[in-house]
């Protein structure tokens, strides 16, 4: 993982501004990993690409999180404190982890050969989370079907069918989705959240980069320094200079 440079996250900010989530993802992974094309980015399972999202943010601004969740039974706020890295292994080597096309048995004659879902197939979708656009994700994932070994065209795939895949996915695929445990101290009330990287990381970037450019704002009034060399600045140098601002 490469560090991006405030000129980046600001370049990325500004494409991704109010862009869906599929696309915000990998143009947060672009400057982080510059060995690989966009294509190649969204040719990774949304598992690999959730693990590349959290080396990245713990790069940006550490592992730990604080936050606050608020219980859906009484509203009571809840704080809450994780680390981001114990949500996955490390993004070391992430080709030996590719997940492999995996069987799913829909019957005793019927078996399916289906793949983990990646950023394109996200990107094929019209977009939203209803459960016509879930099945036609997990249709896009059937790479063959066989009826009692032979080769056969993959069938139109019933709700039941769809399940039984999405829950093989969470196997094949187990970063995709990940559930954090919540309990509520004012009412007992359990229950559990997946915890959305993208637009957990998204909203992180949005923060940091709104404060750049406010540097960048009062460098260029005091200095008359352009955004082009303010940007250029590591963020200690931009720093002293505020402090002599002010
Ligand atoms: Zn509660």
């Amino acid at each position: 993982v490469r560090t991006p440079s405030a000129a980046e996250l600001v370049r990325v900010w500004e494409l991704g501004f109010g862009r869906v989530s599929w696309y915000q993802a990998v143009l947060l992974l672009a400057p982080a990993f510059p060995a690989s094309t966009f294509d190649a980015l969204a040719a990774l399972s949304v598992g690999e690409r959730n693990v590349r999202l959290i080396a990245l943010r713990a790069r940006l601004f550490g592992s730990s999180v604080e936050a606050t969740v608020a219980c859906p039974r009484c509203s009571v706020p809840l704080e809450f404190a994780f680390d981001v890295l114990e949500l996955c292994p490390p993004a070391h080597d992430p080709e030996a982890r590719r997940p492999a096309p995996f069987d799913v048995a829909l019957d005793d004659e019927l078996t399916l050969t289906c793949r983990p879902a990646t950023t394109a197939d996200l990107a094929a979708l019209p977009g939203g989370d209803s459960p016509a656009q879930r099945g036609a994700l997990i249709q896009r994932l059937v790479l063959a079907a066989r009826r009692a070994g032979e080769l056969v065209d993959p069938p139109e795939l019933d709700e039941c069918a769809a399940e039984r895949i999405a829950s093989a996915l969470e196997d094949a695929d187990p970063f995709a989705q990940t559930l954090m445990a919540f309990a509520c101290a004012a009412c007992g009330h359990e229950w559990n959240a997946p915890f959305d990287v993208v637009s957990f990381l998204w909203s992180e970037v949005t923060t940091q980069v709104h404060r750049i450019l406010e540097d960048v704002q009062r460098l260029a009034r005091s200095y008359g320094w352009s955004e082009g060399s303010i940007l250029a600045m590591t963020g200690v140098r931009r720093r002293f200079y505020l402090e002599r601002v002010s």
